[in-house]
Order: structure tokens, then sequence, then C-alpha cells
């Protein structure tokens, strides 16, 4: 049998794997280790207590160990995608309704299905960038066993200026928002730019998502939308937290700011000139291009031509429209890139979508890949953990047919998935 999983000796596989399980061999046929450098051929990875403890070459197990045979695929790590919202993907007109119309309890149910989806299509950790707070307890309740998902890295609610990209608001009625407590995710000064970080902190957060820009689907346009003294002030304070910060800008003077301001990384990045290239490269900062809203959109307008009101679709047109621009103009310039897709604005369970993208704009499939694990988990800060196939990092893993360095477009049909020793999914 060529796809075999010898289970011996009462090891169970596809459950929680303890600290003092007997270890695991995997076999892979090939093994892109760590992304970036050669590929091995036939590999032996030898798992226990949920990490890897060695990787040798050819295929190696003792008599009556528990065997995974990928003989037939190619082994790489689980990957990671540094921008999604797992708590929903249900946008336009269709998204807002739900926002009001659906309770909480619903929103951390639909987290937790977004979740799965994304973790069988071999996302073994996500950036949830912003959501009212049902990842949270999701990213907590994984944590204790009580269901499965990726690990995530999560933002808690997302900060702007009061009218900007997070304030919700003015999709309803005046009537409706004077019985709506304060936003405590608005800022509009130093000051409260301080507090909205420290508040996000409380709560949870272990990143930091602010706007400086005005947004695609929120109809406020791309234009920048907050001052310099309170860009700073959320950077310094989740900084002196020991909190990342990622960026959604649009416009280039918007993505400028925050490059200015000490963004760890840009979300979307939409327009950029030369002087916007000189600032990543000065910084150092990621650029996550999240081209996979365009699939969202499309797929939307396709079912529904009125999928968004009026402003919000004049918006949308022109996101479509200029797909891919920055991509092509920071890669050859030797810009930081890490995979993000946005996920909640596309479909779940769909983000290796975006490696076809990433390649149709310029950026060979080894940098995609390595953009999705080696580059994401250095912007996690979890460079130590995940990223790569390595003795001592958490067991990861995930298995394609065919080769993924010369046609991406396997990667969307991952038949093996295993997260921190757990086998998640196999064909
Ligand atoms: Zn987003």
């Amino acid at each position: 049998m060529r796809w075999r999983v010898a289970v011996v000796m009462g090891a169970a596989l596809g459950t929680a794997v303890p600290a003092s399980a007997a270890p695991t061999y995997i076999h892979a046929g090939r093994l892109i280790a760590v992304p970036g450098k050669p590929v091995r051929g036939p590999s032996t990875i030898t798992v226990d207590g949920g990490r890897i403890l060695s990787v040798q070459d050819g295929f190696v197990a003792p008599a009556g160990a528990a065997v995974i045979e990928l003989r037939d695929r190619t082994v790489l790590p689980g990957l990671i995608d540094s921008h999604v919202h797992l708590d929903s993907d249900r946008g336009g007109e269709a998204g807002l309704l739900a926002w009001v119309r659906e309770e909480p309890r619903m929103n951390a149910l639909e987290a937790q299905w977004n979740g799965m989806k994304t973790l069988r299509a071999g996302f073994t950790t996500v950036r949830n960038l912003g959501d009212e707070g049902s990842t949270l307890a999701l990213r907590e309740a994984i944590k204790r066993g009580w269901v499965q998902g990726p690990r995530i890295v999560d933002a808690a609610k997302s900060i702007s200026s009061t009218g900007g990209h997070m304030d919700g608001r003015g999709a309803l009625n005046d009537e409706l928002v004077a019985h709506l407590p304060d936003p405590e995710n608005l800022c509009d000064s130093a000051e409260s730019c301080r507090r909205v970080v420290r508040r996000q902190i409380d709560r949870g957060a272990d990143v930091i998502k602010f706007a400086t820009t005005g947004g695609v689907n929120s109809g406020t346009g791309l234009g920048t939308r907050m001052l310099a003294e309170e860009a700073k002030a959320l950077v310094e304070t989740a900084h002196a937290y020991g909190r990342k910060v990622a960026v959604h800008a649009h416009g280039a003077d918007g993505i400028k700011l925050a490059l200015r301001s000490g963004a760890d990384s840009i979300e979307h990045g939409t327009v950029m000139d030369d002087e916007v290239i000189r600032l990543f490269k000065q910084s150092g900062a990621y650029y996550v291009p999240t081209l996979s809203t365009v699939n969202g959109y499309l797929e939307r307008i396709a079912a529904d031509p009125n999928a968004y009101a009026p402003e919000v679709r004049k918006q949308v047109d022109w996101r479509i429209g200029v797909t891919g621009q920055s991509l092509r103009k920071a890669y050859p310039a030797g810009v930081k890139i890490a995979f993000g897709t946005d996920a909640g604005v596309s479909k779940h369970g769909r983000n290796a979508d975006e490696f076809e993208l990433m390649v149709k704009h310029g950026m060979p499939p080894a940098e995609a890949i390595k953009a999705a694990t080696v580059n994401a988990a250095d912007l996690l800060g979890l460079s130590a953990e995940i990223g790569t196939v390595e003795p001592g990092k958490s067991a990861d893993l995930i298995a394609v047919a065919g080769d993924p360095l010369k046609d991406v477009s396997v990667l969307k049909r991952v038949g093996f998935v295993m997260a921190r020793g757990e086998v998640i999914t196999r064909p």
C-alpha cells in the first residue's frame, strides 16, 4: 500500500499526542525542510510530544514503530497566513447584515468552523487581524484542547480614528448609533491612542492592528485618516508592551506614515511609489500583499451584482483593477514579503489561492512558499517555533502530491496535515 499508516503497539494517531507518546516516524519522499534552501530527497522526520525530534536522510524506523508513509509526497512546513479574519467570510451587504443581526456566540462558532477549514487547507498558524473577540476565545479554547484549530496570533479589535476604517458606525443610522456604547477601538489623540492599545493588550491581544487609511470594504476611502502623533503613539505603546504592529494602509501617504512610525508590517499596501519602497527597505518592515481579496470581490459580485453598496463597489472595482501592481514593484526591489490573504474578504480554506496570485504577479514559487513559512514565522516573532522542519520545532507539517516549487497550485490540494504533532487530515 503506497499510502500506509502503520499503527503498531497501540500508538493512536489522530488524537492529541501526549509528551510521553512513542515517537512517530514520517517517511517523506521529498522534503522542503527549510524553504529557500535546496530540497532534500527521501527523509525521515521523527515526531514526539508534538515536536520534531530529528530529520534524517533515507527511510528509517525501528521495528514496531508508528510510521506515516508519505513516500510519494512532498512534505513541507505547515503554512502560515499572516492576515485572516476567522470570525466570518460573509462580506458586502450580507456581511453588514450578519454583523448587526447575529449573536456573538454564533460568531465564535463560525470562527471555529472557519479555523478548521483553514487548518485542513494546510495553514497550521494564522495571524488574526481584528474582530470583535470571537477569535480571542477560539485561541484560548484551542490552547486548552477543547477544540481543534490552527495556532492563532490574535490582534483582538482593530484600531482606527473616529470615522476611520474600523468605525463601523458609519454604516448605521444615527438613532441606532446613539444607543451604542463608546467604541473602545477608536482614538483621536496620542493619549487616547495609548489607551486603546492598552485596552486590546489587556483583552489578550498578541499583536496590535490599526489603520492609517480608510478601507475598501468600509467605504471610507483610501486616503490617510490618521495623524502622525496618533500613529506614533500607537506603535510606541505596542512596542513598549512587546507587541508587534500590523498596519492596514492603501494609499502611499498612509503607508509612509505607518513606516515612519515604526510599523512591523504593512497590510494591503495597494499604492506604492519609490519613496514607499525606500522606507520599506530602511525600516525592514514586511509587506503583506493580500491579493486574494480580488477573488472574494469577483465571486460576490458574480453571485449578486448588488453585493456591495454603490460607494463601496466603486472602491472594490478600483482595487480589482490594481491587484498585484505593488507586489510587482516591491518584490524585485527586495522588500520583505510575508504571505497573507485577508481571508474573511476571500473565503476561508482557500488561503492557498494566494500562492497562484503571488506567482502570477512575479514571485518565483520558492519565494512565495518562503513568504508563507520562514518569512511569516519571522513576522509573527515565532521563528524558534514554526516555519521550517527542524529538530526542536513544533511538529507542524503538510504533504502534497507533485512539486510545489514547479507548480504552486498543488498547494491548493493539501492531502496531509499535522499540527503540533496531531494528524488533522490525510487522504
Ligand atoms: Zn483584513
